[in-house]
């Protein structure tokens, strides 16, 4: 395997699957069996889910409530995402501990580096929960502080476009997708991979990111297995 400890980033649209909201139970056993056949092969895996299938904090902001409020309604959504993807994987038997950046003592353990580090030399799939645990970020900014935090060696952005294009490919039917690119000229480009926290922390920190097709099944094990795949962005 090509790596041998990644931090999967998946957004909480996609678990919606085909539905307007909530959780699709088929994506959802999906990406849990996709994430326990490379586990399988001694790749140390993290994931950071998303909760915009469930509560973005701007909504709040739509509705005149209160932002930091609607935040962390969004963070307590990844939580639900994030207990989702522990019991999909632990029905299929992976080693799993949810660590969440908000203290929510009866589910999950509170984020610690060093016991999150721990977890994953033993071979336990790590979810990270309620992104950074502070609002006005995002679980996209959550990914890349986690991975540095941990020292994993990639950022794997899971979606549903295999990658990063000259325009929007769903439209623009010119648009190419670039197999690899820096992270300068993701700026001079005004190219949308992450928010730019998230972005400037992988680049100051010179930690790549992988942008790929993640709801094609067997993506992500053909990836760590060196196969062309997305878009890498590195220095
Ligand atoms: N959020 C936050 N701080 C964080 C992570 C998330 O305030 O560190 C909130 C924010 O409101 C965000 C929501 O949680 O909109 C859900 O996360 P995100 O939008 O990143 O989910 P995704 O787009 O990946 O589904």
């Amino acid at each position: 395997m090509k790596y041998n400890r990644i931090l999967l980033k998946l957004s909480g649209e996609a678990l919606m699957g085909q539905q307007q909201y909530g959780i699709d139970a088929e994506r959802l056993m999906q990406y849990a069996s996709e994430i326990k056949t490379v586990a399988a092969t001694g790749v140390q895996v993290a994931v950071v889910i998303g909760g915009g299938n469930i509560y973005r904090g701007v909504q709040a902001e739509a509705f005149g409530l209160d932002r930091v409020q609607g935040d962390y309604m969004g963070m307590l959504a990844t939580v639900i995402n994030s207990m989702a993807l522990q019991s999909a994987l632990e029905k299929l038997e992976v080693s799993t501990r949810l660590l969440s950046g908000l203290t929510i003592q009866r589910v999950c353990e509170p984020y610690i580096r060093r016991r999150a580090v721990r977890h994953l030399e033993k071979g336990r799939v790590v979810i990270f929960g309620a992104g950074i645990g502070s609002p006005y970020f995002t679980t996209d900014s959550a990914a890349s502080l986690r991975a540095i935090e941990i020292e994993a060696d990639v950022v794997l952005k899971g979606t549903r476009v295999d990658g990063i294009y000259t325009a929007d490919p769903e439209k623009d039917p010119t648009a190419t997708r670039y197999p690899e690119i820096t992270f300068d000229e993701v700026l001079s480009k005004n190219l949308n991979v992450m928010d730019m926290t998230a972005f400037t922390l992988c680049k100051e920190n010179n930690l790549p990111i992988i942008v790929f097709d993640m709801n094609t099944p067997g993506n992500l094990e053909r990836l760590l297995n060196g196969e062309p795949m997305g878009t890498l962005v590195s220095a």
